[in-house]
């Protein structure tokens, strides 16, 4: 479904993807794990044609992305930071969104899931860090799309909220979906992934299922095998 390509991007004097190569197939849950700092958003980004790679081409379903707009209606995307203008509120900005995009969309379901019916009418600026994520997922989940590009989904939320997005996703996946993630959140990865690939000086690390890392680096905790991995590459 997606394929990058010998994709190079530097900001300044900074190398952050280095002729990096992946193919995610169509269909699952798959993760793009990495240090801070490793190029994951800058990689989901230059999907989305928000940074520009110096070298190399990214194919989405078989086409280019490069210089082009439409592919983007059949993606669903929630950024990693989420700047809403803080005096409009919460049902301000869903109907702002809803009427940007030309797609039938069930916010309501997902307000009642995050428990949200009582903010609807409360200014954005008011709100703490994880009630805001809660409408960003409201935003990201509401429209019907065959790929969902997830940038640190759980950053702020509380346990019965990440319960909720993990059973989301999950769903989501049942019904066919492609969903892209990054989190630090290892538990998460640990029951949803189907497949990981591990960010490291812009190159891809490691690809494969979790059960492939744990056997590859000797390991049986996620965790563990994770780090495992980066200290062989540093020892
Ligand atoms: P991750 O999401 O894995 O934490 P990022 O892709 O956000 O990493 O960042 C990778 C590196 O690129 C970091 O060192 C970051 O500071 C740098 N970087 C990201 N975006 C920009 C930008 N617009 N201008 C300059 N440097 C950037
Ligand atoms: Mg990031």
């Amino acid at each position: 479904m997606i394929e990058f390509k010998k994709l190079h991007k530097k900001f300044g004097k900074l190398i952050v993807l280095d002729g990096l190569d992946l193919h995610i197939a169509k269909g699952g849950i798959f993760a793009v794990l990495g240090p801070n700092g490793s190029g994951k958003t800058t990689l989901i980004k230059s999907l989305l044609g928000m940074v520009i790679p110096n070298k190399g081409d990214i194919f989405f379903n078989g086409k280019s992305v490069l210089k082009k707009w439409d592919y983007r209606n059949d993606l669903n995307y929630l950024p990693q930071i989420a700047n809403f203008p803080p005096n409009l509120t919460v049902i301000e900005l869903i109907n702002m969104v809803k009427n940007l995009r030309p797609k039938k969309a069930n916010e309501k379901e997902l307000i009642e899931l995050f428990g949200l019916q009582g903010f609807l009418q409360k200014k954005l600026g008011t709100l703490s860090g994880g009630t805001k994520q809660k409408v960003n997922l409201v935003l990201t989940f509401m429209f019907d799309s065959e790929l969902i590009i997830l940038d640190e989904p759980t950053t702020g939320l509380d346990p019965i909220a990440l319960i909720h997005l993990k059973d989301l996703i999950q769903k989501e996946k049942d019904k066919g979906k492609t969903i892209l993630i990054t989190t630090h959140i290892m538990s998460v990865v640990d029951e949803l992934a189907d497949e990981i690939v591990f960010l490291l000086d812009g190159k891809i690390y490691f690809k494969g299922s979790i059960d492939a890392l744990k056997k590859q680096t000797n390991n049986t905790n996620l965790e563990r095998a994770i780090a495992n991995l980066i200290s062989k590459q540093y020892a």
